[in-house]
């Protein structure tokens, strides 16, 4: 089983519901999810794996990554490590992977949980996988199906 961080947040982050103490929350549990379901094609999910980026936390932001972006980013160095801004996890929102990745590029936004488990299954399918190409489009689209179903079928939920 993963362990997942529990104590190093400040405690006022944990005052309201859809805080982004809770988002990163959900943002942890689509990973976890991925990985009990795709466990040679996801990162160990370890303490600090999925790092809320701070000045306070920088060591935690070290090495290579596929670039900086507004919402993300995932480290292919060792360890393996999604960083997420404080501000999507405050009020999540981002453009839906394949809209801009597939040709004519369009920019649908999502937000709320749609974009959690989009931004999600989008930085874990640059495990070991750079760029937006063929490689990339078949991991993402699987993973996002996969989690899509378990929104419809409600076992998301349980
Ligand atoms: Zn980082
Ligand atoms: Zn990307």
């Amino acid at each position: 089983m993963t362990r997942i961080a529990r104590n190093h947040f400040p405690y006022y982050y944990m005052i309201t519901p859809n805080s982004l103490f809770f988002n990163y929350q959900k943002s942890v549990k689509v990973v976890k999810i991925l990985k009990d379901n795709f466990p040679n094609e996801v990162f160990a999910l370890k303490e600090n794996s999925i790092n809320i980026q701070s000045k306070t936390n920088s060591r935690l932001c070290k090495g290579s990554n596929n670039g900086i972006s507004d919402r993300a980013h995932y480290h292919n160095s060792k360890p393996p490590r999604i960083c997420l801004k404080q501000k999507f996890l405050k009020d999540p929102d981002c453009y839906y992977t394949m809209s801009y990745i597939s040709t004519p590029k369009k920019w649908i936004k999502v937000t709320g949980t749609l974009a959690i488990i989009d931004l999600m299954c989008h930085e874990t399918a640059h495990h070991r996988t750079t760029g937006h190409r063929k490689g990339f489009k078949i991991k993402y689209s699987r993973f996002f199906k996969f989690m899509i179903n378990k929104l419809i079928s409600g076992e998301y939920y349980q």
